[in-house]
């Protein structure tokens, strides 16, 4: 596995999209990471907060962190004092409760709202009418310790190029639709996290600014 070929290869596909990729190492240890940073990476995206915790206390400090999977409420304050973008926003109460903690921490910070598009059931985030709620809602105006900056998504698990192509659309629409409207001064939509490993190349193609790539680039998880 060689990481920095790897990372070379995605940023290649990448460069004429002018997508960010976020490397992530969930699973993997803080050795591995340390390879990728070595090679010129600086964002990486971990889904469980424990682990990213253990793993941060080891690597670099400039290290951008983003937490990509379900965040539970009560584990808000352990990443607030450093985190540098929370993908996985998927209720007002998860919003408030960061909103609190980067309060505590002299902070503002950047959130993306998790949508649901994928058919299966399993998977965590807001429907359309959910977020439009949420981005309309006079409580969010009030919440001055964390800015939205935009929308993140996970295609279907399946080798259907067409209807992952087709949920990413879906995706891109909704935020464009979004842009359109006028906020307050804490919701300013400029990201769109979709595309991983299988599908990053389809996102990039229907306008993600952020894939989320794991495997491609430290290899199969256990
Ligand atoms: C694990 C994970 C990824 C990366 O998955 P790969 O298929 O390994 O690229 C991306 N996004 C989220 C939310 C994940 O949990």
């Amino acid at each position: 596995m060689n990481i920095r070929n790897n990372l070379e290869k995605v940023s290649r596909e990448l460069n004429s999209s002018g997508c960010k990729l976020i490397a992530v190492s969930k699973t993997h240890p803080p050795e591995v990471v340390k390879e990728a940073y070595d090679a010129g990476q600086k964002d990486f995206g971990e889904n469980k907060v424990q682990e990213l915790l253990s793993k941060k206390e080891y690597l670099p400090e400039d290290i951008k962190w983003h937490l990509i999977g379900h965040l539970q409420s009560n584990k808000v304050k352990y990443i607030a004092p450093f985190i540098h973008l929370i993908h996985s926003i998927d209720s007002l109460k998860l919003l408030k409760e960061v909103n609190k903690e980067a309060l505590k921490n002299n902070r503002i910070i950047d959130c993306l709202i998790q949508i649901h598009v994928a058919e299966e059931e399993s998977k965590f985030g807001m429907n359309f009418q959910e977020c439009e709620q949420i981005l309309s809602s006079p409580d969010v105006e009030r919440l001055q310790n964390v800015r939205i900056k935009g929308l993140m998504g996970m295609a279907t698990f399946t080798d259907d190029c067409d209807q992952v192509r087709s949920e990413f659309r879906s995706l891109r629409q909704l935020f464009e639709g979004l842009k359109q409207k006028t906020y307050p001064s804490n919701i300013a939509l400029e990201e769109l996290s979709m595309g991983m490993s299988g599908d990053y190349q389809i996102a990039a193609e229907e306008g993600s600014t952020l894939v989320r790539v794991g495997s491609l680039i430290f290899g199969e998880r256990d």
